[in-house]
């Protein structure tokens, strides 16, 4: 069986044509400045779309054999809200057996109570983006308090600045993609041309 990955072009193309991915001049609540923005859940608004970025992601997690040999008792693990319906349609498209998802609560990135020790199978932590790969790592820490085992870690788009390595499995995305991000307003390329700017929330 030909198991066919859409080109990092065509998917670009339905970030584009969703409206997760968006080009003009942005501005961060960090205070950086950027000629694009990602707002992911825009495409998996789309039932259509979701189940195609999901399941081009499956094919790279399948394509492992440490992860193939262990379906379907491999638990998939979301790190924020975000990566909820990634989650979801990588479950669906592996036949794994458990979906976890972790929250911001009080500060803090937790799984919900009564989550336990020993019930996790071993996981694919999975994302909607991965910017800094900081919420990965929370999650990464969250999953070892639970004694479950790392088998893979992705992404529908990672950032070329994120990590590409996690726990020593790599990190999967479909997307790399070469960030431009300004520190402030005297570097900016669109500031220097005139064009407003938009705020955005992360
Ligand atoms: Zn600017």
């Amino acid at each position: 069986m030909v198991e066919l990955i859409p080109s990092q072009d065509t998917l670009m193309q339905i970030l584009k044509r969703t409206g997760a991915f968006r080009e003009g001049h942005f501005v961060y609540p960090n205070g950086k400045h950027s000629p694009h923005y990602f707002q992911m859940p825009l495409a998996f608004r789309y039932y259509d779309t979701a189940r195609v970025l999901a399941v081009a992601l499956s094919r790279k997690f399948r394509l492992e054999k440490d992860i193939s040999s262990q379906l379907p008792k491999v638990s998939i693990i979301s790190p924020s809200s975000g990566g909820i319906p990634v989650a979801f349609g990588v479950r669906d498209a592996l036949n794994a057996e458990q979906i976890y998802w972790a929250e911001q609560e009080q500060g803090e990135r937790q799984f919900r109570q009564y989550v336990n020790q020993g019930e996790v199978n071993p996981c694919i932590i999975v994302d909607d983006i991965i910017r800094s790969g900081h919420a990965i790592n929370e999650t990464v820490d969250l999953v070892k308090d639970l004694k479950s085992k790392i088998i893979g870690c992705g992404a529908i788009v990672r950032f070329d600045s994120a990590p590409d390595e996690l726990e020593g499995v790599p990190v999967k995305s479909l997307i790399d993609f070469d960030v431009k991000m300004y520190e402030s307003d005297e570097e900016c390329t669109q500031c220097k041309e005139g064009i407003e700017p938009e705020h955005v929330r992360f």
